[in-house]
């Protein structure tokens, strides 16, 4: 491609205007640098071959959701038919695995997906909860009323892990989490912050009315029992919950954030982050990928991103919210409503307890 075309295609990018349908990736990117936003989800710069932690990480959430959606999961722990699925759930991720083409590295392997499994399974060989029947992988767009509870053309959306009926509890949001770095109260600690989760939790109150939170299970790929602390666990859980108030402030938060993503858009300006670990990486943090491109000396409208290593451009749309053949493949039998209308969090008669500027 001739340098001379990116200015016109950019103009093309350009006039299809501002996304109206949004996910979390989109909104934490434009927070952590809008530069990476610009190339990641106007200009769809992906990776070539993408880091084998994205193939781990699928396949750790294959055996977790065929274990949880397998009836014998819930049989006698340790009786052959509980071994059986616990065997058929490693099988089918692993199939995944050597299907991905993905570079084994250091903790990314085979092998600690089978040991990581072994552990699993005996630290929880049953649970008071249970998957609810097609709530698992579950993608799902909601539309974002404006202030007022009045219909906008804004919708969020993403694909959480499933959403579980815990006994005492409720009905929960799951959300799998794989890490490289050691558990810590510090590590889990980020949950609480989490817009990610905030999000699945806004969702599902939109969808059922009222959930209990959300479970987050957590594992980290270091061999904790090698290693003899004896002070940082192979797993860890923990609930999260949120306010009604905390629920209102993500939906004004959002309108915020894609009032200043239009902005950025209107003046078609995307600056660099001026917070350098994204772009150099850090502890728990990968590399930016597009550092080849933001010290290339070029206005991004002329640089080739296929000039750069391990870089192409995106085909499919980015569009989270829709499951893939391959997850319908794995015998999810059907989803709930992907799609609903605004919900107005507050009754009429509770009043406000927050500023709420327009
Ligand atoms: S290298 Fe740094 S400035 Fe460039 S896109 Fe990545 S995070 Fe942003």
């Amino acid at each position: 491609m001739s340098l001379e075309i990116f200015p016109q295609a950019e103009l093309v990018l350009r006039r299809a205007g501002p996304p109206r349908r949004y996910d979390n990736t989109m909104r934490v990117l434009f927070h952590q640098c809008q530069r990476k936003f610009y190339w990641w989800k106007i200009r769809k710069v992906d990776y070539l071959i993408r880091p084998s932690y994205f193939s781990w990480g699928s396949a750790w959430h294959i055996i977790k959701g065929h274990w949880y959606s397998h009836p014998d999961s819930k049989a006698e722990p340790f009786s052959p038919e509980w071994k059986n699925a616990a065997l058929e759930a490693l099988t089918i991720g692993l199939a995944f695995w050597d299907n991905s083409g993905a570079i084994e590295s250091k903790l990314d392997t085979r092998d600690n997906l089978i040991r990581l499994w072994k552990a699993y399974i005996l630290s929880y060989p049953t649970e008071n909860w249970k998957l609810v029947k097609g709530g698992a992988e579950l993608g799902w767009l909601w539309s974002l009323p404006r202030q007022g509870g009045q219909v906008s053309p804004y919708f969020l959306g993403g694909s959480m892990d499933g959403y579980i009926d815990w006994e005492d509890l409720g009905l929960m949001v799951l959300e799998e989490k794989t890490t490289g770095i050691w558990l810590s109260d510090f590590f889990m600690m980020q949950w609480k912050f989490s817009s990610q989760i905030t999000g699945y939790i806004w969702y599902l109150t939109q969808l059922l009315g009222e959930v209990g939170g959300a479970l987050i299970n957590t594992v980290t790929k270091q061999n904790v029992a090698a290693a003899k602390t004896g002070i940082t666990p192979q797993f860890a859980r923990q609930i999260e919950t949120r306010s009604e108030d905390d629920l209102f402030e993500f939906e004004h938060d959002w309108r915020r954030d894609i009032e200043a993503i239009e902005r950025s858009w209107d003046r078609w300006h995307w600056p660099k982050t001026t917070d350098t670990i994204n772009c150099t990486g850090g502890i728990g943090k990968s590399p930016c990928p597009y550092k080849g491109l933001c010290l290339s000396g070029l206005p991004p409208s002329l640089v080739d991103p296929l000039a750069f290593p391990n870089l192409t451009y995106r085909e499919e749309k980015w569009e989270p919210w829709k499951r893939s053949p391959e997850e319908r493949a794995r015998g999810k039998p059907f989803a709930l409503p992907s799609c609903g209308k605004p919900r107005l969090l507050r009754q009429k008669n509770k009043p406000h307890t927050k500023e709420t500027p327009s």
